[in-house]
């Protein structure tokens, strides 16, 4: 979903590209002892951990200032055994995680960036960043925000998840972009309204109750799937079956583990959705894990979460025509949620996203033909056959188990390598975005109430407070063939779309 600021996005590309030459900086996360206890500054401490202690390269070192003995207020780490107290269960999932050292500490050095999580009224941190989290919302300030007291605490992890991204990003910008003066001041972003806000959102609800998720199928459980996941663990009140399906047959890789918020060390080479469901196991919602693509289960869900990464998934998907779909996306420093439709008006998965182009089967043989003994070494062992099995398909041609299991091989090399940013707090807020947009579709809420035909959503973290973060109508592109009036299926979708818009119906 191309939009908005692309050339903008092309530029920084290259300005990112010119800084690698950047210093590593320690960074101080201070959880503010009066309110540890409540579960939004929880939430925010352990996504602000999770993120700095994946950011290898741009944090040397983070030194956690919390308050022993604190009780966890809910399900909050998922990457630690949750009777643990705070303090020792952030330090644990740091350590799961294993790439930046993440340690404790009695104060903040002179040398650190610091930050306080969970600020009361009154704390003191000059050239300190306070992180809040609240619900919904999310924010980040060079003074304390004032939250609602604790007497309405907001057991909620989208907001403080979001603040963790807002804070995550600022230290990363300013490490990589030496020309970046962050914003100073105080801005935040409410997911119950999807718009920038100082405070959360009057109206949202603090908490959930039985809010049943069956029928619901999330299809691809990378870095913003997986964080979706990551984020419906960690909300009290959600009930039901939910599928999730990935295909990625080389299961967790070490590229991975820098932005896929709930996984660690010990899940390397584990297929996606299973490592996920058993991690975030411990939650009335019911997991059904599948190694596979969606579209090969053969089912068309209710509500169908797309966070597939290439857009000849998202096509596949659309294909299915479920009544309710959501889609959420990166792209360099930009996350962006989707609601699909409405069928015909608004736009579809397939939409604005052309898939790629598939390279052809002859093309491939005779790429490694060209490529000699090497190439054939090289495709053996990627493939996991022999070197005379693959010299036999390069001469027969056939088909058969071994002949495709080359060829994908082929085609994971073939396809271009985006040299893309990708960075954890751009998947962890599109992630955050699309659990939120998921509960609320639930709900029966808009993405925005103020203005209902709202069905886009984006955020880019060069310039939080521009005007270009926001929700706005994206009508459906007049070139796309999956929903224009004449196809096929346009009846049909329409139908199960008039169907499932009564609440409770599924
Ligand atoms: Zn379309």
């Amino acid at each position: 979903m191309e939009s908005l600021s692309d050339r903008h996005q092309g530029d920084l590309q290259g300005r990112l590209a010119a800084f690698t030459d950047h210093h590593p900086v320690a960074v101080a996360v201070v959880v503010d002892p009066r309110t540890a206890h409540l579960a939004g500054p929880q939430h925010t401490a352990w996504m602000l951990i999770n993120l700095l202690a994946r950011a290898d390269g741009v944090i040397r070192s983070v030194h956690l200032v919390c308050p022993p003995e604190v009780p966890l207020a809910a399900r909050v780490v998922p990457l630690a055994p949750r009777e643990m107290p705070l303090e020792q269960a952030l330090l644990q999932g740091a350590h799961a995680i294993g790439a930046v050292s993440v340690s404790k500490a009695s104060a903040p050095a002179p040398d650190q960036t610091v930050l306080i999580v969970g600020s009361a009224h009154g704390a003191q941190g000059r050239g300190a960043r306070f992180v809040t989290g609240y619900g919904w919302w999310g924010g980040v300030s060079s003074h304390p925000l004032p939250v609602p007291d604790t007497s309405r605490a907001s057991p909620l992890p989208f907001g403080p998840y979001l603040a963790a991204a807002l804070a995550a990003a600022e230290i990363f910008l300013t490490v990589r972009l030496p020309a970046y003066s962050g914003p100073a001041g105080a801005y935040g972003w409410d997911c119950w309204t999807q718009t920038m806000s100082g405070i959360p959102a009057p109206g949202a609800p603090a908490r959930l109750a039985e809010v049943d998720l069956t029928g619901t199928a999330l299809a691809g459980v990378g870095a913003v799937g997986s964080t979706w996941v990551h984020a419906l663990w960690a909300t009290p009140g959600l009930t039901g079956t939910v599928v999730l399906a990935d295909a990625d047959s080389q299961g967790i890789s070490v590229t991975n583990l820098n932005r896929c918020t709930p996984f660690g060390r010990r899940h390397l080479g584990r297929p996606k959705a299973d490592c996920a469901a058993q991690v975030c196991a411990d939650t009335e919602i019911l997991w059904r894990p599948h190694h596979t693509r969606f579209e090969e289960l053969g089912i068309t869900p209710a509500l169908l979460v797309s966070a597939v990464d290439t857009n000849r998934a998202r096509a596949q998907l659309q294909n299915r025509y479920p009544a309710r779909m959501l889609s959420a996306s990166t792209l360099d420093l930009r996350a962006e949620a989707l609601r699909v439709g409405p069928p015909g008006t608004g736009a579809c998965l397939r939409c604005y996203n052309p898939p790629e182009a598939v390279t052809g089967d002859d093309e491939l043989r005779a790429r490694t033909r060209a490529g000699g003994a090497p190439a054939v070494q090289a495709l053996a062992a990627e493939a996991g056959v022999s070197e005379t099995e693959v010299r036999r398909w390069l001469e027969r041609g056939e088909c058969g188990e071994v002949g495709t299991r080359l060829l994908q091989s082929l085609r994971r090399q073939a396809e271009p390598v985006q040299a893309r940013f990708a960075v954890g707090f751009t998947s962890a807020t599109a992630g955050t975005l699309l659990a939120a947009e998921t509960i609320k579709t639930l709900l029966g809420e808009p993405m925005r109430k103020a203005a209902p035909q709202h069905n886009n959503v984006t955020f880019q973290f060069l310039r939080p407070t521009a005007h270009v973060n926001a929700a706005s109508p994206l009508a459906r592109d007049p070139q796309c063939p999956a929903c224009a009036p004449t196809h096929p299926a346009i009846d049909t979708w329409r139908q199960r779309a008039a169907n499932a818009s009564t609440p409770g119906q599924r």
